[in-house]
């Protein structure tokens, strides 16, 4: 599943290759994703030019001249490859393009972005979990699935809107909040975006047990105590470095088959179950579920 980092990568590959282009076709190739697609959705867009592309938690927001905003999800498989209308784009490394040659279709590509120069951009997704809408852009606040999003865990460029995740303002949503903090930071209404591995490996690297009741990180006082401010910065610090690890350049965003996305990633906990703890060297990594989900931590280390 694409993550919030890899989820900024494409958004990123999106910018760079789509800003200015005007859209001349979309084709939709079956009824819909997870949701049926707009009758309208061609028209929305048809003659209009990318102006900017932004992301809110794992949403991409697509915004148009004309005033529309494409909202696209990746779901659990969403990719997208952006194919180059002539050599030079594909060539270019500041464009994540690949030339016509290279592109392989494939049959669970399901819509394709038609640009004026000949270029396009083909939305390729396998469990079809993904889902494409555009509206107008005043109501993008209003959306029934942005708007209820929490704050963003990262201040970067090209994040729709201004919330912004600290202890301080985390501290107050979870004064009565007895659940564990790992299914905590995971709920999208107090944090945007933090998926399964980022929240495992923050938890580890920090020594917090994953089924610690949340406000348990509070001090006497509710405030934010010392360790929910390291967790924080971790959590931080944790997607930086695999935005990071995304690509130095633009051309590196593209995976071997010239999608974007996703990219291998090194983790200190998820994913090691048996493993000797690289924390404390005393442990052995173990594996619980919690709310559906793995999660991976060293009972040694983590209090
Ligand atoms: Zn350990």
């Amino acid at each position: 599943m694409p993550e919030l980092p890899e989820v900024e990568t494409v958004r990123r590959g999106l910018e760079s290759a789509w800003r200015g282009r005007e859209v001349t076709g979309v084709e939709l190739r079956r009824e819909g994703l997870r949701y049926p697609f707009q009758a309208d959705l061609e028209e929305r867009l048809l003659g209009a030019r990318v102006v900017d592309v932004w992301r809110r938690a794992k949403y991409l927001l697509v915004e148009f001249d004309n005033g529309q905003v494409m909202v696209s999800h990746l779901g659990m498989s969403g990719k997208y490859t952006l194919v180059a209308g002539n050599e030079m784009d594909a060539k270019s490394a500041s464009n994540p393009m690949i030339s016509e040659d290279e592109f392989i279709e494939n049959k669970h590509d399901h819509v394709v972005f038609h640009f004026a120069d000949n270029s396009y951009g083909v939305y390729t997704d396998h469990r079809r979990f993904g889902f494409i809408f555009s509206l107008d852009k005043e109501d993008v606040d209003d959306n029934k699935f942005i708007a209820k999003i929490g704050p963003e865990p990262l201040r970067m460029e090209g994040v729709w809107g201004e919330s912004l995740w600290d202890a301080n303002q985390f501290a107050k949503k979870i004064q009565n909040r007895k659940s564990p903090i790992k299914t905590t930071l995971l709920d999208q209404q107090i944090v945007a975006g933090l998926g399964n591995i980022y929240v495992c490996e923050a938890l580890h690297r920090t020594g917090i047990h994953p089924e610690k009741p949340a406000n348990e990180l509070l001090t006497k006082s509710g405030k934010a105590s010392k360790k929910m401010v390291d967790l924080v910065a971790e959590c931080q610090l944790i997607l930086k470095e695999a935005i990071l690890a995304g690509g130095s350049t633009l051309s590196d965003f593209k995976g071997v088959d010239g999608s974007l996305g996703y990219f291998p990633h090194q983790f200190g906990a998820y994913g090691k179950e048996g493993d000797a703890c690289n924390q404390c060297s005393r442990g052995k990594i173990a594996r619980i579920v919690q709310g559906g989900r793995s999660t991976f931590y060293c009972p040694k280390c983590q209090k």
